[in-house]
């Protein structure tokens, strides 16, 4: 595909820009990047309700980009502020800026609590064009005057009522207080509470105002699928696939990919885990389509891995499955992406991988298309292998029921003067249930837990949950002290942020049991909070501190 018909063309986006996201493999804007770019390049503010997963980083970041695209790489203080409420999205969101502004030589700095400050001064010092930050590292810098807002042309506050329910509020304020009158100011949020109109209404001129949930399903329209999700991390997520698929061993079955390169990438996942899988994208000729089509309808191949556009006015008759291999980046999407099975009065099969963090994307998919989609987990290998058999078992008794079977009669009776018959008819069902090339897949897929449900930091006298492995980029510490000695978690805070330079709110969950206690705080930060507090005392004991020992 040239960049002259990918979709972005049409958006008045620069060559460089564009061509930064044909290298991505991002074939046509999803709906919140064509209803927010124009407008934006336009200079209007904006406010966004968008969750994660519906492509609202490049909604804000090309124009982002195209708007101080003339000043990149000349200057020392920021052209551009994005806030995010965790480093997690701090991360995400620079590297989003990086890959698209690569062609622009686009320096881009993600600042949060948690990291050595020494690095983030050297960087600063040096010049960057975008900064990426949590408000309360934002403000560490700003006092000590190693940020300057002075030159900013645009403002982003990205997931804004996470920020707010993260106490963000008076930062933001501080943050805003100091960047130039003029710029322009983008906020989204995945819900719209009061306080986030306050919000606009303070820092925003005159917004243009999008929301991506607009479909209305009619009630009865519905098609009969069985939806499914599961709940994945990104790392496990072709082996998810592979699973849910042997289990579900779907006759034909489209797997939807967001970009080119996951298409690809995840055919030849695919084709090496042994399954017949095919690649549509837009990148593919004509001709090739053809023969993929024809793979597909003769039997050939069992998966079509393709991207939206290249599905499109596509029709195969014998699928039964449609895979999500990544939440759909709009309602509308995923109503049109299942309603390609259950045609014609037959069932058919959606499943929907879910990444912890597009968990409230699926959320918003529910309301709209007023369906549950249940989160089931992802089948165990003790699961498979039960699959595994019934389907042998199956097999044999549709051969029993309908072969003739009277010229193996002979290798029976042999055998029988030697073993007990059950015993004969245990090695030949082991014989077929090898034969069918049974996959003997022994990796164990982790369970995860959705973003929202992550303990928060006063998490401490929340309901019980099972403890298990600490949020993303935490680590755990156990103390030698707990509720018999009277601690409390205000007691571990003090103490933690007494003794070293995170701040109360880079500590993450506490959790107080009798006799000890433990503490989430930022992965690179551990071994310095174990060396500062090892020596202090908290509520006047000397506490031993260590990382928590993983259960096993
Ligand atoms: P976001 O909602 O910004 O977190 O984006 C979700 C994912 O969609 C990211 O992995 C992006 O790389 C991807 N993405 C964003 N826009 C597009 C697009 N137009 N085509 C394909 N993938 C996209």
């Amino acid at each position: 595909m040239t960049t002259a018909d990918n979709g972005f063309a049409d958006l008045g986006l620069r060559p460089d820009i564009l061509n930064a996201l044909t290298t991505l493999g991002y074939e046509e804007p999803t709906p919140i990047q064509s209803e927010a770019i124009p407008p934006l390049l336009a200079g209007n503010d904006l406010l966004g309700q968008a969750a994660t997963g519906t492509g609202k980083t490049a909604a804000f970041a090309l124009p982002l980009l195209e708007r101080i695209a003339d000043r990149i790489g000349k200057g020392e203080k920021p052209l551009a502020l994005v806030l995010a409420p965790t480093r997690e999205l701090a991360v995400q969101v620079s590297e989003a800026v990086h890959r698209y502004g690569r062609h622009l030589g686009t320096r881009v700095l993600p600042i949060y609590g948690g990291q050595p400050i020494g690095r983030q001064l050297r960087e600063l010092s040096r010049g960057v064009d975008v900064v990426v930050a949590t408000p309360g590292r934002a403000i560490d810098h700003l006092q000590r005057g190693t940020l300057q807002l002075g030159d900013l042309q645009v403002v982003v506050l990205d997931e804004a009522d996470e920020m707010l329910d993260m106490g963000f509020a008076e930062d933001i304020d501080a943050i805003l207080n100091e960047t130039p009158a003029q710029r322009q100011t983008v906020l989204f949020s995945a819900t719209m509470p009061p306080r986030i109109d306050r919000m606009a209404k303070s820092h925003l001129r005159e917004p243009v105002l999008i929301q991506i949930e607009r479909e209305k399903t009619e009630p009865g329209e519905a098609p009969r699928v069985r939806q499914t999700a599961y709940l994945v991390r990104r790392e496990h997520k072709p082996a998810a696939l592979g699973r849910v698929l042997d289990v579900e061993s779907p006759t034909a079955a489209v797997v939807f990919c967001r970009t080119r390169d996951e298409v690809d990438q995840l055919t030849e996942t695919l084709n090496g885990r042994g399954y017949r899988a095919e690649s549509l994208h837009g990148g593919i000729s004509q001709e090739q389509r053809d023969r993929v089509m024809a793979r597909l309808r003769g039997g050939t191949a069992d998966l079509l891995v393709a991207t939206d556009v290249a599905a499109r006015g596509l029709d195969i008759e014998q699928l039964t499955h449609v895979v999500n291999y990544n939440v759909p980046s709009a309602p509308e999407a995923y109503t049109h992406r299942i309603g390609r099975v259950g045609r014609a009065g037959r069932e058919g099969v959606a499943i929907t991988l879910v990444e912890p963090r597009e968990n409230s994307m699926l959320k918003t998919i529910e309301r709209v298309t007023k369906t549950k989609i249940p989160v089931e987990k992802v089948p165990t290998v003790a699961d498979l292998r039960a699959r595994q058999l019934e389907l042998t078992r199956s097999s044999l008794h549709e051969s029993l029921l309908e072969d003739d079977l009277s010229r193996f009669r002979v290798v029976v009776e042999t055998l029988a003067d030697e073993f007990d018959v059950m015993d004969i008819a245990l090695a030949a069902v082991k014989l077929a249930h090898e034969a069918s090339g049974a996959a003997a897949d022994e990796e164990e897929i982790p369970e995860v837990r959705p973003r929202e449900d992550r303990p928060r930091r006063d998490g401490v006298a929340g309901p019980r949950r099972e403890r298990r492995g600490p949020s993303e980029g935490m680590t755990r510490l156990f103390l030698g002290a707990g509720r018999s000695s009277g601690i409390r978690p205000q007691d571990i805070v003090g103490a933690i942020t007494g003794e070293t330079g995170l701040k109360g709110r880079d500590i993450g969950a506490i959790e107080i049991a009798d006799r000890f206690s433990l503490v989430e705080v930022p992965g690179p930060a551990a071994n310095d909070v174990i060396e500062q507090l090892r020596d202090a005392t908290i509520k006047g004991k000397r506490v031993t501190i260590r990382r928590e020992r993983q259960p096993r």
